[in-house]
Protein backbone atom coordinates (compact mmCIF):
# COMPACT_ATOMS: atom_id res chain seq x y z
CA UNK A 1 0.00 0.00 0.00
CA UNK A 2 2.63 2.56 1.08
CA UNK A 3 5.47 1.31 -1.63
CA UNK A 4 5.59 4.59 -3.28
CA UNK A 5 6.74 5.66 -6.24
CA UNK A 6 6.58 2.44 -8.86
CA UNK A 7 9.21 2.50 -11.33
CA UNK A 8 7.21 4.68 -14.03
CA UNK A 9 10.35 4.94 -15.76
CA UNK A 10 13.95 4.34 -15.84
CA UNK A 11 15.85 6.86 -13.59
CA UNK A 12 14.55 7.44 -9.73
CA UNK A 13 12.07 5.66 -8.49
CA UNK A 14 11.72 3.29 -5.56
CA UNK A 15 11.44 0.13 -7.23
CA UNK A 16 10.60 -3.28 -6.40
CA UNK A 17 13.55 -4.97 -7.27
CA UNK A 18 14.62 -9.26 -7.01
CA UNK A 19 17.88 -7.94 -6.17
CA UNK A 20 17.40 -5.88 -3.09
CA UNK A 21 20.16 -5.84 -0.93
CA UNK A 22 19.61 -6.19 2.64
CA UNK A 23 19.84 -2.35 3.81
CA UNK A 24 17.20 -1.42 0.96
CA UNK A 25 14.74 -3.85 1.94
CA UNK A 26 15.06 -2.47 5.51
CA UNK A 27 14.86 0.87 4.70
CA UNK A 28 11.57 -0.28 2.03
CA UNK A 29 10.04 -1.73 5.15
CA UNK A 30 11.10 0.87 7.51
CA UNK A 31 8.64 3.05 5.29
CA UNK A 32 6.04 1.04 4.75
CA UNK A 33 5.30 0.93 9.05
CA UNK A 34 5.83 4.55 8.98
CA UNK A 35 3.17 5.20 6.62
CA UNK A 36 0.99 2.34 8.05
CA UNK A 37 1.63 3.95 11.62
CA UNK A 38 -0.08 6.80 9.94
CA UNK A 39 -3.11 5.48 8.38
CA UNK A 40 -4.13 3.93 11.89
CA UNK A 41 -3.18 7.20 14.20
CA UNK A 42 -4.38 10.05 12.30
CA UNK A 43 -6.38 9.08 9.63
CA UNK A 44 -3.96 10.29 6.86
CA UNK A 45 -4.08 8.68 3.83
CA UNK A 46 -2.19 7.82 0.44
CA UNK A 47 -4.18 9.52 -2.70
CA UNK A 48 -1.99 8.47 -5.97
CA UNK A 49 -2.79 9.19 -9.26
CA UNK A 50 -1.12 8.68 -12.81
CA UNK A 51 -1.39 9.69 -16.18
CA UNK A 52 1.29 9.84 -19.57
CA UNK A 53 2.56 13.30 -20.00
CA UNK A 54 5.51 14.66 -22.05
CA UNK A 55 6.18 10.92 -22.91
CA UNK A 56 6.51 9.97 -19.63
CA UNK A 57 4.55 7.91 -16.68
CA UNK A 58 4.06 10.88 -14.23
CA UNK A 59 2.51 9.82 -11.13
CA UNK A 60 1.01 12.52 -8.30
CA UNK A 61 0.99 10.85 -4.54
CA UNK A 62 -0.29 12.86 -1.79
CA UNK A 63 -0.88 12.11 2.09
CA UNK A 64 -4.14 13.45 3.14
CA UNK A 65 -6.83 13.39 5.98
CA UNK A 66 -9.09 15.06 3.38
CA UNK A 67 -10.19 12.66 0.28
CA UNK A 68 -11.99 15.63 -1.15
CA UNK A 69 -8.78 18.39 -1.11
CA UNK A 70 -6.17 15.56 -1.83
CA UNK A 71 -8.51 14.70 -5.12
CA UNK A 72 -9.34 18.29 -5.97
CA UNK A 73 -5.37 18.92 -5.14
CA UNK A 74 -4.27 16.25 -7.28
CA UNK A 75 -6.99 17.03 -10.46
CA UNK A 76 -5.08 20.78 -10.60
CA UNK A 77 -2.01 19.74 -10.30
CA UNK A 78 -2.21 17.58 -13.50
CA UNK A 79 -3.70 20.41 -14.96
CA UNK A 80 -0.60 22.20 -14.39
CA UNK A 81 1.46 19.85 -15.89
CA UNK A 82 -0.93 19.46 -19.17
CA UNK A 83 -0.84 22.88 -19.31
CA UNK A 84 3.40 23.05 -19.64
CA UNK A 85 3.59 20.36 -21.66
CA UNK A 86 1.23 21.32 -24.20
CA UNK A 87 3.09 25.04 -24.11
CA UNK A 88 7.05 23.08 -24.48
CA UNK A 89 5.91 20.38 -27.03
CA UNK A 90 8.50 20.26 -29.97
CA UNK A 91 6.80 17.93 -31.83
CA UNK A 92 3.31 18.34 -33.28
CA UNK A 93 2.82 18.74 -37.05
CA UNK A 94 2.45 22.34 -38.37
CA UNK A 95 -1.16 22.91 -39.22
CA UNK A 96 -2.21 21.26 -36.30
CA UNK A 97 -4.59 22.64 -32.93
CA UNK A 98 -1.46 20.86 -30.94
CA UNK A 99 1.41 23.28 -32.82
CA UNK A 100 -1.05 26.16 -32.43
CA UNK A 101 -0.48 25.41 -28.45
CA UNK A 102 2.92 25.26 -28.75
CA UNK A 103 5.19 28.07 -27.73
CA UNK A 104 8.27 26.20 -28.49
CA UNK A 105 6.31 25.72 -32.07
CA UNK A 106 6.30 28.84 -32.60
CA UNK A 107 9.56 29.78 -31.73
CA UNK A 108 11.32 26.83 -33.58
CA UNK A 109 9.00 27.72 -36.60
CA UNK A 110 9.75 31.77 -36.64
CA UNK A 111 13.63 30.63 -36.09
CA UNK A 112 15.54 33.33 -38.31
CA UNK A 113 12.04 35.61 -38.76
CA UNK A 114 10.87 37.31 -35.83
CA UNK A 115 10.54 37.03 -31.71
CA UNK A 116 7.66 35.31 -30.43
CA UNK A 117 5.64 36.39 -27.92
CA UNK A 118 5.47 33.46 -24.88
CA UNK A 119 3.84 31.98 -22.11
CA UNK A 120 5.35 33.58 -18.42
CA UNK A 121 6.62 29.70 -17.66
CA UNK A 122 7.88 29.06 -20.86
CA UNK A 123 9.85 32.14 -20.87
CA UNK A 124 11.31 31.12 -17.51
CA UNK A 125 12.08 28.10 -18.47
CA UNK A 126 14.10 29.01 -21.55
CA UNK A 127 15.52 31.91 -19.07
CA UNK A 128 16.83 29.50 -16.84
CA UNK A 129 18.29 27.13 -19.34
CA UNK A 130 20.03 30.44 -20.80
CA UNK A 131 21.67 31.31 -17.70
CA UNK A 132 22.97 27.69 -16.99
CA UNK A 133 24.37 27.15 -20.93
CA UNK A 134 26.52 29.85 -19.28
CA UNK A 135 27.16 28.07 -16.05
CA UNK A 136 27.88 24.97 -17.79
CA UNK A 137 29.80 26.34 -20.06
CA UNK A 138 28.27 25.41 -23.06
CA UNK A 139 27.08 21.54 -21.24
CA UNK A 140 23.80 22.62 -21.05
CA UNK A 141 22.07 23.48 -24.12
CA UNK A 142 18.56 23.53 -25.55
CA UNK A 143 19.84 24.68 -29.18
CA UNK A 144 20.83 21.23 -29.73
CA UNK A 145 17.40 20.07 -31.43
CA UNK A 146 18.63 20.22 -34.48
CA UNK A 147 21.50 17.19 -33.58
CA UNK A 148 18.50 15.48 -31.58
CA UNK A 149 16.60 15.42 -34.56
CA UNK A 150 19.34 13.91 -36.98
CA UNK A 151 20.58 11.21 -34.18
CA UNK A 152 16.84 10.61 -34.73
CA UNK A 153 16.38 9.58 -30.62
CA UNK A 154 13.34 8.06 -29.61
CA UNK A 155 11.67 8.01 -33.33
CA UNK A 156 11.56 5.74 -36.13
CA UNK A 157 14.88 6.97 -37.71
CA UNK A 158 17.10 6.62 -35.37
CA UNK A 159 20.91 6.06 -37.24
CA UNK A 160 24.67 6.53 -36.22
CA UNK A 161 24.91 9.94 -38.85
CA UNK A 162 28.06 11.23 -40.70
CA UNK A 163 30.74 13.19 -39.03
CA UNK A 164 29.99 15.69 -41.68
CA UNK A 165 26.58 15.80 -41.01
CA UNK A 166 26.60 16.64 -37.78
CA UNK A 167 29.50 19.24 -38.28
CA UNK A 168 27.07 20.97 -40.73
CA UNK A 169 24.54 21.43 -37.90
CA UNK A 170 26.61 22.31 -35.05
CA UNK A 171 26.57 25.77 -36.25
CA UNK A 172 22.47 26.13 -35.22
CA UNK A 173 24.10 25.02 -31.74
CA UNK A 174 24.84 28.03 -29.07
CA UNK A 175 22.31 29.04 -26.61
CA UNK A 176 24.02 33.09 -27.41
CA UNK A 177 21.87 32.83 -30.30
CA UNK A 178 18.58 32.82 -28.34
CA UNK A 179 17.25 36.60 -27.33
CA UNK A 180 15.23 36.79 -25.05
CA UNK A 181 13.69 40.08 -23.71
CA UNK A 182 12.07 39.93 -20.39
CA UNK A 183 9.93 42.99 -20.75
CA UNK A 184 7.89 41.98 -23.95
CA UNK A 185 8.81 37.73 -23.02
CA UNK A 186 9.63 36.97 -26.35
CA UNK A 187 12.49 35.02 -27.41
CA UNK A 188 13.80 34.97 -30.78
CA UNK A 189 16.16 32.04 -32.83
CA UNK A 190 18.82 34.57 -34.86
CA UNK A 191 19.48 31.61 -37.53
CA UNK A 192 17.15 29.86 -39.47
CA UNK A 193 16.62 26.20 -38.79
CA UNK A 194 17.59 26.59 -35.40
CA UNK A 195 14.82 24.37 -32.88
CA UNK A 196 15.15 24.17 -29.05
CA UNK A 197 14.33 21.54 -27.43
CA UNK A 198 13.09 21.61 -23.51
CA UNK A 199 13.34 17.56 -23.04
CA UNK A 200 15.98 18.75 -20.49
CA UNK A 201 14.12 20.87 -18.38
CA UNK A 202 10.52 20.53 -18.66
CA UNK A 203 9.89 17.50 -16.88
CA UNK A 204 11.61 19.09 -13.60
CA UNK A 205 9.86 22.40 -14.40
CA UNK A 206 6.36 20.79 -14.59
CA UNK A 207 7.01 18.88 -11.52
CA UNK A 208 8.14 21.68 -9.54
CA UNK A 209 4.80 23.73 -10.87
CA UNK A 210 2.58 20.61 -10.20
CA UNK A 211 4.07 20.50 -6.41
CA UNK A 212 3.14 24.64 -6.03
CA UNK A 213 -0.19 23.98 -6.76
CA UNK A 214 -0.37 21.07 -4.10
CA UNK A 215 1.06 23.28 -1.73
CA UNK A 216 -1.48 26.04 -2.94
CA UNK A 217 -4.68 23.58 -2.60
CA UNK A 218 -3.41 23.10 1.19
CA UNK A 219 -1.20 19.79 0.58
CA UNK A 220 2.32 20.04 2.77
CA UNK A 221 3.15 16.07 2.01
CA UNK A 222 3.19 14.74 -1.40
CA UNK A 223 5.65 13.71 -4.08
CA UNK A 224 5.32 14.11 -7.90
CA UNK A 225 7.31 12.06 -10.09
CA UNK A 226 7.82 12.98 -13.73
CA UNK A 227 9.34 9.58 -14.90
CA UNK A 228 12.05 9.61 -12.44
CA UNK A 229 12.18 13.39 -12.14
CA UNK A 230 11.17 13.65 -8.23
CA UNK A 231 10.47 16.28 -6.79
CA UNK A 232 9.07 16.20 -3.13
CA UNK A 233 6.72 18.28 -0.84
CA UNK A 234 7.72 18.17 2.79
CA UNK A 235 8.82 14.24 3.92
CA UNK A 236 7.03 10.97 3.84
CA UNK A 237 6.41 12.07 7.56
CA UNK A 238 6.70 14.94 9.73
CA UNK A 239 9.95 13.55 10.67
CA UNK A 240 11.14 11.36 7.90
CA UNK A 241 12.48 11.94 4.55
CA UNK A 242 11.33 9.71 0.96
CA UNK A 243 13.20 7.02 0.19
CA UNK A 244 13.99 6.81 -3.64
CA UNK A 245 15.72 4.30 -5.45
CA UNK A 246 18.57 4.91 -7.72
CA UNK A 247 18.75 2.51 -10.64
CA UNK A 248 21.85 1.27 -11.52
CA UNK A 249 23.03 2.17 -14.91
CA UNK A 250 23.96 -1.13 -16.13
CA UNK A 251 21.44 -3.26 -14.77
CA UNK A 252 17.78 -2.32 -15.12
CA UNK A 253 16.54 -4.75 -12.19
CA UNK A 254 18.91 -3.10 -10.28
CA UNK A 255 19.40 -0.52 -7.48
CA UNK A 256 22.73 1.26 -6.54
CA UNK A 257 21.35 2.50 -3.84
CA UNK A 258 18.57 4.82 -2.24
CA UNK A 259 18.55 8.74 -1.69
CA UNK A 260 16.54 10.82 1.06
CA UNK A 261 14.71 13.91 0.13
CA UNK A 262 12.56 16.07 2.18
CA UNK A 263 10.92 19.59 0.37
CA UNK A 264 13.45 19.23 -2.28
CA UNK A 265 13.64 17.71 -5.56
CA UNK A 266 15.84 14.26 -6.71
CA UNK A 267 16.12 13.76 -10.84
CA UNK A 268 18.65 11.54 -12.36
CA UNK A 269 19.65 11.31 -16.67
CA UNK A 270 21.02 8.16 -17.71
CA UNK A 271 22.63 6.85 -20.91
CA UNK A 272 19.97 4.06 -20.17
CA UNK A 273 17.17 6.48 -20.69
CA UNK A 274 16.84 6.98 -24.79
CA UNK A 275 19.42 4.77 -26.66
CA UNK A 276 19.94 2.57 -29.38
CA UNK A 277 22.44 0.26 -30.39
CA UNK A 278 24.93 -0.11 -33.46
CA UNK A 279 27.28 -2.95 -33.50
CA UNK A 280 27.50 -3.42 -29.68
CA UNK A 281 27.69 0.63 -29.19
CA UNK A 282 25.00 2.27 -27.39
CA UNK A 283 24.36 5.48 -28.65
CA UNK A 284 22.19 7.52 -26.31
CA UNK A 285 19.66 10.85 -26.15
CA UNK A 286 22.29 13.28 -24.33
CA UNK A 287 24.53 14.98 -26.65
CA UNK A 288 27.16 16.91 -26.04
CA UNK A 289 26.96 20.28 -27.73
CA UNK A 290 30.34 20.43 -28.72
CA UNK A 291 30.64 17.43 -30.43
CA UNK A 292 27.21 16.91 -31.42
CA UNK A 293 27.50 13.15 -30.49
CA UNK A 294 26.51 11.28 -27.48
CA UNK A 295 28.22 12.27 -23.71
CA UNK A 296 30.44 10.03 -22.99
CA UNK A 297 32.04 11.05 -19.38
CA UNK A 298 29.21 9.62 -17.62
CA UNK A 299 26.57 6.81 -17.87
CA UNK A 300 24.57 7.83 -14.73
CA UNK A 301 23.72 11.37 -12.98
CA UNK A 302 21.80 11.93 -10.09
CA UNK A 303 21.11 15.54 -8.69
CA UNK A 304 19.17 16.45 -5.40
CA UNK A 305 18.24 20.82 -5.72
CA UNK A 306 15.49 22.43 -3.91
CA UNK A 307 14.83 23.52 -7.00
CA UNK A 308 13.12 20.55 -9.18
CA UNK A 309 13.86 22.49 -12.31
CA UNK A 310 17.25 23.27 -11.49
CA UNK A 311 18.12 19.73 -10.70
CA UNK A 312 16.55 18.63 -14.28
CA UNK A 313 18.53 20.82 -15.98
CA UNK A 314 21.66 20.04 -13.14
CA UNK A 315 21.37 16.14 -14.38
CA UNK A 316 22.05 17.01 -17.75
CA UNK A 317 24.64 19.71 -17.54
CA UNK A 318 26.67 17.45 -14.79
CA UNK A 319 26.14 14.45 -17.15
CA UNK A 320 28.19 16.00 -20.17
CA UNK A 321 30.36 17.83 -18.11
CA UNK A 322 31.16 14.42 -16.68
CA UNK A 323 32.61 13.91 -12.68
CA UNK A 324 35.89 15.85 -12.82
CA UNK A 325 34.19 19.46 -13.93
CA UNK A 326 30.50 18.70 -12.73
CA UNK A 327 31.67 18.29 -9.25
CA UNK A 328 33.41 20.86 -8.59
CA UNK A 329 30.71 22.80 -10.60
CA UNK A 330 28.17 21.34 -7.97
CA UNK A 331 30.54 22.49 -5.09
CA UNK A 332 30.24 26.47 -6.49
CA UNK A 333 27.03 26.37 -7.23
CA UNK A 334 26.06 25.03 -3.29
CA UNK A 335 23.12 23.56 -1.97
CA UNK A 336 23.44 20.89 -5.26
CA UNK A 337 23.99 17.47 -4.03
CA UNK A 338 25.20 14.91 -7.14
CA UNK A 339 25.95 11.20 -7.16
CA UNK A 340 28.11 10.42 -10.67
CA UNK A 341 28.40 6.95 -11.86
CA UNK A 342 31.25 6.07 -14.91
CA UNK A 343 31.64 3.70 -17.08
CA UNK A 344 34.28 2.17 -15.22
CA UNK A 345 31.83 1.35 -12.77
CA UNK A 346 32.95 4.06 -9.97
CA UNK A 347 30.80 5.75 -8.31
CA UNK A 348 31.37 9.18 -6.91
CA UNK A 349 29.76 11.83 -4.71
CA UNK A 350 29.68 14.95 -3.60
CA UNK A 351 30.08 15.30 0.00
CA UNK A 352 26.50 16.63 0.61
CA UNK A 353 24.85 13.25 -0.87
CA UNK A 354 27.39 10.77 0.75
CA UNK A 355 25.31 11.91 3.91
CA UNK A 356 21.75 11.18 1.97
CA UNK A 357 22.82 8.13 -0.26
CA UNK A 358 22.38 4.50 1.43
CA UNK A 359 24.35 2.49 -0.99
CA UNK A 360 23.45 -1.12 -1.98
CA UNK A 361 25.52 -3.68 -0.37
CA UNK A 362 27.68 -5.89 -2.65
CA UNK A 363 27.11 -3.99 -5.96
CA UNK A 364 29.80 -4.16 -8.29
CA UNK A 365 30.79 -0.64 -8.20
CA UNK A 366 34.27 0.97 -6.81
CA UNK A 367 33.92 4.24 -5.27
CA UNK A 368 35.67 7.55 -6.86
CA UNK A 369 37.68 10.38 -4.03
CA UNK A 370 38.43 8.56 -1.09
CA UNK A 371 35.58 6.31 0.13
P1 LIG B 1 17.46 14.59 -19.43
O1 LIG B 1 16.83 13.24 -19.48
O2 LIG B 1 16.80 15.53 -18.47
O3 LIG B 1 18.93 14.52 -19.23
O4 LIG B 1 17.18 15.28 -20.83
C1 LIG B 1 17.58 14.68 -22.04
C2 LIG B 1 16.84 15.35 -23.16
O5 LIG B 1 17.26 16.72 -23.25
C3 LIG B 1 17.13 14.74 -24.52
O6 LIG B 1 16.16 13.77 -24.86
C4 LIG B 1 17.11 15.95 -25.45
O7 LIG B 1 15.77 16.25 -25.79
C5 LIG B 1 17.64 17.05 -24.57
N1 LIG B 1 19.11 17.19 -24.56
C6 LIG B 1 20.05 16.31 -24.99
N2 LIG B 1 21.30 16.77 -24.78
C7 LIG B 1 21.16 17.99 -24.19
C8 LIG B 1 22.08 18.98 -23.73
N3 LIG B 1 23.40 18.81 -23.80
N4 LIG B 1 21.56 20.11 -23.19
C9 LIG B 1 20.23 20.31 -23.09
N5 LIG B 1 19.32 19.42 -23.52
C10 LIG B 1 19.76 18.27 -24.05
MG1 LIG C 1 17.50 17.10 -17.29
Amino acid sequence: MTQIIAAAAPGLGLVRTSRLKLPLAIIIAASIFVTSGCTLFDNTREYSSERFIMDTIVSIKVFSEDKDRAEGAIRSAFEEFNRLAVLSDRFPEKGTPAFDKSDVCKINDNAGIRPVKVDDDVFTMIELSKKYNEISEGAFDITIGPLADLWGFGGDNQEVPSDAKIRALLPLVGSDKVEIDPQEKTVYLKKEDMLIDLGAVAKGYAAEKAAEVLADKGISRAVVNAGGNICALGGKTDSKPWVIGIQDPLDASSLVGTVEVKDEAAVTSGDYQRFFEVEGVKYHHILDPSTGKPARASIGVTVINQSSAVADILSTALFVAGPEKGLKLAEELGNTDVLYITKDKTITMSPGMEAKVSLSSGNAFKFGRDK
